[in-house]
């Protein structure tokens, strides 16, 4: 008895489950500006990152730094190699490939839900992000297509509107920023923005309509054109560090 209450003192997942809420808000600070470095690309794919130096770019005591560590670890933002320490993700290609068969599958699934399930008020709030990302500018010009995290997104709403919390978990906790990260460092090129802007469009028609097969489809289709979009510049991009 006495010895498994000690073994759970000691277990590393134990411990970060007792965290001081002033060092949970201070992390939770720190997981969301270094989130945001990693996701524009301002901290560069496979760069090394030290809790010395966050804690001093940040100015932030390593208690906090460390718990903000560990969410960007859960949410597969930065990775832990043997001897080399911490750094922020770079996956290969297959890697990648996974990650958008994944999307592409639970995506539409959460299309064909949305369909379902959305109320007439959610689906008018997922037209009022449209219209807000109608007025950026970077799109107006065909440049890119940028979407703030979370409510802005026009994805993470849709998967709000499946009401499946598992997708939820899934597609909005768990693989969400890393799906950011690919999505706003690779995404812009060509015809793209304004195509992917159309596409959402007539995603939503086909929720509106209640037409869950339809909307299952053309979320296949987007998730699927993003993906040849993504990896084709994410490739060239390797390609060209290779030769550096
Ligand atoms: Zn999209």
């Amino acid at each position: 008895m006495s010895s498994a209450t000690s073994q759970q003192a000691v277990t590393p997942s134990a411990a970060s489950e007792i965290v001081a809420p002033e060092v949970r808000t201070l992390a939770e600070r720190v997981f969301n500006q270094l989130q945001d470095a990693i996701v524009r690309g301002e901290l560069a794919p496979g760069s090394k990152i030290t809790e010395p130096g966050l804690s001093k770019t940040y100015g932030i005591s390593r208690g906090p730094l460390r718990e903000a560590m560990r969410r960007l670890e859960a949410h597969r933002l930065i990775e832990r190699v043997p001897h080399v320490g911490a750094r922020v993700v770079k996956l290969s290609i297959q890697e990648l490939l996974e990650l958008f068969d994944v999307r592409e599958a639970l995506e539409s699934m959460a299309a064909r839900l949305a369909a379902e399930h959305m109320t007439p008020a959610e689906i008018a709030g997922l037209r009022d992000v449209l219209a807000l990302h109608e007025r950026q500018s970077d799109l107006k010009s065909g440049e890119a297509y940028y979407q703030r995290e979370g409510d802005l997104d026009f994805h993470y709403r849709i998967v709000q509107g499946s009401h499946n919390r598992m997708l939820m978990t899934l597609l909005c906790d768990d693989l969400y920023y890393l799906v950011r990260l690919y999505r706003t460092q690779f995404s812009a090129s060509g015809a793209r923005p304004q195509r992917a802007f159309v596409e959402h469009h007539r995603i939503v028609d086909a929720i509106e309509a209640g037409d869950a097969e339809l909307a299952e489809l053309l979320m296949r289709r987007h998730v699927s054109a993003s993906r040849t979009n993504v990896v084709d510049r994410y490739a060239a991009t390797l390609k060209q560090e290779a030769k550096l």
